[in-house]
């Protein structure tokens, strides 16, 4: 008798698979926005190479990851220093600016944060982070 097959299980399946395919989806984006774009950090001007590629990163222009034109007007490439001020002075507009209905939940871009909230609902003392 099978009596462990339950909703954990599944929920470690569709976890796996909504990891891939967002993985996936970034490589997808990111090595085209590498082929489009010269390997320079579009603020401080920091020039890569392949052996620091991995710290030049894409940026959404409008901070919506699935937003992802073919012709790659919604991608920035940014160093990762830059890409993480880009984002504080974003969290700090939608915090501050003229909108307050907007809170943080708007500037995280967090890729599991719908995931996560399915989690909450499902096994609220079992957070992964
Ligand atoms: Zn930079
Ligand atoms: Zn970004």
């Amino acid at each position: 008798m099978s009596q462990n097959d339950g909703t954990s299980g599944k929920l470690d399946k569709l976890l796996a698979e909504q990891r891939e395919y967002i993985a996936k989806r970034e490589r997808g984006y990111r090595e085209r926005a590498l082929k489009m774009y010269p390997w320079v950090c579009g603020r401080c001007a920091r020039e890569f190479t392949r052996s620091n590629l991995r710290e030049l990163t894409v940026h959404h222009v409008d901070h919506d990851h699935d937003n992802n034109p073919a012709d790659g007007s919604n991608w920035e490439l940014l160093c990762v220093y830059c890409h993480d001020e880009e984002h504080r002075k974003f969290e700090a507009y939608v915090r501050y600016g003229s909108s307050t209905e907007k809170r943080r939940e708007a500037a995280t871009h967090n890729p599991f944060a719908g995931l996560r909230e399915a989690l909450e609902n499902k096994n609220a003392d079992d957070d992964p982070n």
